[in-house]
């Protein structure tokens, strides 16, 4: 297998199980209270507003419910490639983001269900593969 990096791995981890890396993990966050909030972070929760200690980090799965999509044919920056498309998802476990469809993926619609995975990128001047996260059509 070629080597790869996470484009942000800040924000995600490659998921376990298949062995390819092509899953993917969020890393959110969970209040005391049961609110799930994403990326992680502890200035404090939008629910109760407690901060620190009681908020604590967790694992969010990458499925979600297609809200909304919008393509975008022409990017201000010319290093850009377009088209693109961004894809407001509502993931099962709360959470409401906002990301890019996978290059690849077929169309979709508000309302489909939709899944996240790792795909490539770019390389890095290494040659290590850049993966990040993208949504496509769940199968
Ligand atoms: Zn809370």
């Amino acid at each position: 297998m070629q080597p790869s990096k996470l484009l942000k791995p800040e924000l995600y981890s490659a998921g376990s199980g298949d062995g390819d890396g092509a899953t993917a993990r969020l890393k959110g966050g969970r209040c005391r209270c049961g609110y799930v909030f994403f990326p992680m972070q502890t200035y404090g929760c939008e629910r109760c507003g407690s901060h620190g200690d009681p908020l604590t980090p967790y694992e969010l799965s990458t499925n979600g419910t297609l809200l909304a999509e919008a393509t975008v044919h022409l990017h201000a920056d010319k290093n850009r490639p377009a088209p693109f498309t961004i894809v407001k998802v509502a993931l099962d476990d709360g959470p409401v983001i906002r990301t890019l469809l996978a290059d690849d993926s077929a169309r979709v619609a508000p309302g489909q269900r939709v899944t996240g995975r790792l795909v490539p990128t770019t390389q890095s001047e290494s040659g290590e593969t850049v993966l990040d996260h993208r949504f496509s059509a769940a199968s």
